[in-house]
């Protein structure tokens, strides 16, 4: 079989080139969910779908889904795909990569006239990125059959809710949360690392082993406000100090293990004065790791560090959990594909986690699913600086493509 790799991986980054015109805000790329640029692009990309030799559609919930038949109709579907929607200010490649690589197999397969034993679905999200309303991962939800009904009520900063922004924009809301997709036998989705391990390793590509799995919470520390000239050092009880200490001891708990990473992003002082020992410190705890186990022992372990700092400088310290979303392990076999596909390239079958969210945890709870990620400039991501080479362009799209050719249903 005589593929052009090269020839659709030009198509492709010229692709991603010309996608990021379809923008809200002129001079940027910012294509918000369910907004007309937005819609301009899924009818571009179902466009392009159409000529890559697929029936294309977009769905109840705005996603678009294009189909390219086995060699016989009706075939189990090997979905591949990701996120059409940026945040504001964003990257081109962030989502829009893993949607037009995709396209970009079949493209190959349609111009070789070749079919395989299973279908090849391609999948372009919507609502990835979670920027208009209270909700994220929309299209993937929809497809893994697990959008409340509730999630309509979500409303965007002007009101509009999101049930009433997709019937503004042709969907249906009614199928949008009963539309779970059927004879799917895996989902697999190509991305930009967004984080600097490949570049680091000098490696093209990674095979994700895992979707981390994150605990947020909110930590007061409660001491005693006084005054700064007046209070003697030995009888304060610094909230900030102690926060200090507790922050330290976060850093520290991340260090110790790999893969575990912990982070505090954000501190409230009150009052918030020059001249007054801060009675109050707040801070914002987020622990995540590839493995759900890990992660509730360090969140044990931070928490036992904290209130021990606590108690030796005579503040309270109150943990409140604000966020908990499990890791997903990603599909064993779908791992061992993308593996077989490096090495047949002459690449290690490097593995790394993914320190982010993606539409495939989601998917995951349809079908067996995982990521490839490729190395992206410093790791850099939603930031219009955001970009990868040619040659890695290239490189992931024969990577997925030799994985949907392997591919078993
Ligand atoms: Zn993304």
């Amino acid at each position: 079989m005589d593929l052009d790799a090269a020839g659709a991986a030009r198509r492709m980054m010229a692709r991603l080139d010309e996608f990021a015109a379809f923008t809200d805000v002129p001079g940027q790329l910012t294509r918000i969910y369910l907004t007309p640029s937005y819609r301009a692009a899924c009818e571009q990309f179902a466009r392009w779908a159409e000529g890559a030799g697929m029936s294309a559609r977009i769905d109840a919930v705005g996603n678009v889904r294009a189909r390219y038949e086995g060699k016989s109709e009706y075939a189990p579907a090997l979905m591949i795909g990701s996120h059409i929607d940026t945040v504001r200010d964003a990257g081109r490649y962030d989502g829009n990569l893993g949607a037009l690589a995709a396209l970009a197999v079949v493209e190959q397969l349609h111009h070789a006239g070749v079919r395989l034993d299973h279908a090849i679905e391609v999948v372009a999200f919507g609502d990835e990125e979670g920027v208009r309303f209270s909700t994220a991962m929309t299209g993937s939800r929809a497809l893994a059959g697990v959008l409340s009904a509730s999630a309509m009520e979500s409303r965007d900063r002007d009101g509009v809710t999101l049930g009433a922004a997709l019937k503004a924009f042709g969907g249906d809301v009614e199928r949008a949360y009963t539309s779970r997709a059927r004879d799917v036998a895996a989902f697999v989705e190509l991305h930009i690392e967004q984080g600097p391990v490949l570049e680091a390793k000098d490696l093209a590509l990674g095979v994700v082993g895992a979707i981390n799995g994150a605990t947020r919470m909110l930590v007061t520390v409660t001491g005693l406000a006084g005054h700064a000239g007046c209070v003697p050092m030995d009888l304060r009880r610094d909230a900030v100090a102690a926060a200090a200490e507790m922050i330290l001891a976060v850093e520290a708990r991340g260090l110790k293990e790999p893969d575990l990473v912990a982070t505090v992003g954000r501190l409230e002082v009150e009052p918030g004065a020059v001249n007054v020992i801060p009675g109050l410190a707040r801070f914002s705890l987020d622990v995540r790791s590839p493995r759900d186990e890990w992660r509730r022992r360090a969140v044990s372990d931070i928490h036992a560090a904290c209130t021990a700092v606590a108690a030796r400088r005579h503040v309270d310290s109150v943990f409140l959990p604000v966020h908990e979303a499990p890791a997903y392990v990603c599909d064993a076999g779908v791992v061992a594909g993308f593996d077989r596909a490096l090495v047949s390239l002459g690449l290690p079958a490097f593995h790394l986690p993914s320190g982010a969210g993606h539409d495939t945890m989601v998917m995951g709870g349809l079908a067996p699913s995982g990521m490839l990620f490729v190395r992206c400039k410093g790791g850099i991501s939603h930031n219009p600086a955001e970009s990868i080479t040619r040659e890695d362009g290239e490189i992931a799209l024969r990577a997925l493509t030799r994985f949907a050719l392997d591919f078993r249903a």
